[in-house]
């Protein structure tokens, strides 16, 4: 996706309605620094607010994301390299989610065995001593769990038995015996188990 033809593309349309920055930015809500930002190709409108963007620029969704008014002729070719546009762009986001997971997961560890360590071997009350443990605790548990929510959610996990790529629910992940991010669970679609490996895409 060309973020700064999408950008002109608004500003293009906007002018058309006859609608400054800070006319368009009131009828959607948000800030006018916001619409400059599109403007300038320096971010896109979120998802929630496109269908309200397009209905006021009298444009299509379509049209918004190609950054020009797509004609019925390349609609197709056009809307197909939307999704996939989209798609590798889901790709990238989970590959950078998994990445964080790793680091919530060892700052988790680090945080338990420094708070812990803290307890052990300095001299401190032994309420303060337990206080340290307990908090080690949870905030390693809050990491974790976080972490094991992001790997639920980004990308997939391929079942051995039949090569099915689906996203199980937290509770599966959490509760499955597991070696790295491969976790033994049961497939939704042949109900065999297996160790099923992370991975990015939704196809092979
Ligand atoms: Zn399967």
């Amino acid at each position: 996706m060309d973020q700064i033809k999408i950008g002109k593309f608004i500003a293009e349309c906007r002018r058309k309605q006859g609608l400054t920055q800070m006319q368009l930015a009131e009828k959607l809500g948000i800030t006018d620094r916001a619409v400059s930002k599109w403007e300038n190709g320096r971010s896109m409108p979120d998802s929630a607010i496109m269908l309200d963007l397009c209905m006021v620029l009298k444009i299509t969704v379509t049209d918004l994301l190609n950054g020009e008014v797509v004609t019925m002729d390349n609609y197709k070719e056009k809307y197909e390299k939307n999704i996939l546009d989209m798609v590798k762009q889901k790709e990238e986001a989970d590959k950078s989610l998994l990445l964080l997971e790793r680091v919530i997961g060892i700052f988790s560890i680090i945080i338990l065995l420094g708070f812990t360590f803290l307890a052990s071997f300095l001299e401190m009350q032994a309420w303060l001593r337990i206080t340290l443990i307990v908090l080690g605790f949870v905030f390693s548990l809050v990491g974790i769990g976080f972490a094991l929510r992001i790997e639920q959610t980004a990308g997939y996990y391929m079942c051995r038995k039949c090569g099915h790529r689906h996203i199980p629910t937290y509770n599966n992940v959490l509760w499955a015996m597991h070696y790295g991010r491969t976790r033994y669970m049961k497939c939704p679609k042949c109900e065999k188990k297996s160790w099923q490996k992370k991975v990015i895409s939704k196809d092979n």
